[in-house]
């Protein structure tokens, strides 16, 4: 009996220099909750990558998205506009908060936002527009602030796959009022869980400090600001530990070696399966050429749904797992009770069941790229 080849997960987490020496720091430091000098380094760096008006360090991005929503002051019966092709976050940060979601379609290139629908989904109870970028790749940001300023609508972009990446040569991020990143274990740069609020309208700083810090003045009476620390407004507990932040400083400080590295294996997934993909009618995901992408993801539009299902098993035969997503959130069971029914986005609906996602993490060795080329080149569609 043949032994069976090793296991290629999907994702694995890696460091990326002084991860450990920063932990041993902060704890040493004796400031390991939040807010201490790890994540002011954090905050500082990213301030000056996006150039925003201020950045918190939250648990999430699903924590950043809510506390974004609660900034919007959503009242009952207001409305967020977001694709129905994206993590469940997205969605439910805000309707956490009272809002009813109204579900996007996306372009079939780029799997973003279709930015020529958007209008057409603005009513006078629209609140905010939620662009993903998806894999890295910018939504058609100028078309998306046009909808926004001419309606007088917020954008808060979930900026959980794009830190880095730039849409005409303007970093992801910097576009909405707020935006949200991730660092959870499956993103570019993760301390395990984390994530940040980027705050780019400078009018939402002192709020979102208050609303962080459990609807607190906390912040305003640590700067010697007010005499007294006492409950202001609504709030909850959005701070990561500084432990957290230590290592994420460590990821975030080697972003050009991170961002190298993943590129590298992207490239090659893409150079390596371009004639496979084309003799069997599969999609590579595309860049624009004013997109510059961070190399987040790296997926296959398969042609059919039994592509799909005998692909997942092919590999999975193999011992590679690859794995799918998103299911669109208007068909799932919270989607249909805000009224998502089949054929209401027919991209998403389509795409969805014919994507799978490759292997992609710093540190897939070549050989092990080598298994998943092969693997894939293997397998035939139809
Ligand atoms: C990962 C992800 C999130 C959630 O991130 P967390 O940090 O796990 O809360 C939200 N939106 C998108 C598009 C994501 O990929």
């Amino acid at each position: 009996m043949q032994a069976r080849p090793a296991f290629i997960p999907f994702n694995r987490f890696r460091q990326a220099g002084a991860e450990i020496e920063y932990i041993r720091e902060a704890m040493e430091s004796l400031h390991v909750s939040g807010d201490g000098p790890f994540t002011a380094r954090c905050q500082e760096l990213l301030e000056q990558e996006l150039g925003a008006a201020k950045v918190l360090l939250t648990t999430s991005c699903t924590h950043a998205l809510e506390m974004a929503a609660l900034l919007l002051d959503l009242k009952e019966g207001d409305e967020v506009v977001l694709p129905s092709f994206t993590f469940v976050s997205t969605a439910n940060a805000f309707v956490l908060h009272g809002a009813r979601p109204v579900f996007a379609d996306i372009r079939p290139d780029t799997l973003n936002l279709d930015e020529s629908r958007l209008e057409e989904l603005v009513t006078p109870r629209t609140k905010a527009i939620v662009p993903v970028h998806y894999a890295g790749v910018g939504c058609e940001m100028e078309a998306v602030m046009a909808i926004s300023g001419r309606n007088g609508i917020a954008v808060i972009e979930d900026n959980a796959h794009g830190l880095f990446g730039t849409y005409k040569a303007k970093q992801l991020g910097s576009f909405g009022a707020l935006s949200a990143q991730s660092f959870h274990e499956t993103k570019n740069f993760s301390c395990g869980e984390g994530g940040a609020l980027v705050i780019n309208d400078a009018g939402y700083v002192e709020r979102a400090e208050i609303v962080r810090e459990k609807g607190t003045n906390r912040k305003r009476f640590f700067r010697g600001e007010v005499d007294k620390y006492t409950w202001v407004d609504v709030g909850s507990s959005y701070l990561p530990s500084d432990i957290l932040a230590a290592i994420l400083y460590a990821q975030l400080e080697q972003r050009d070696l991170i961002e190298r590295e993943r590129r590298k294996i992207w490239d090659a997934y893409r150079r390596e399966l371009s004639n496979w993909a084309g003799e069997n009618g599969v999609a590579l995901p595309e860049a624009p050429a004013h997109c510059r992408h961070p190399a987040h993801l790296f997926y296959l539009v398969l042609p059919s749904g039994q592509d799909q299902a005998r692909f997942l098993a092919h590999m999975k035969q193999r011992n590679i797992l690859v794995v799918f997503h998103y299911q669109p959130l208007h068909l799932s069971e919270m989607g249909r009770r805000y009224g998502g029914k089949a054929g209401d986005c027919p991209v998403t609906e389509s795409v969805s069941g014919r994507l799978v996602r490759l292997p992609f993490y710093r540190g897939l060795t070549e050989a092990d790229m080598e298994r998943v080329v092969e693997a894939v080149r293997a397998f035939r569609c139809g």
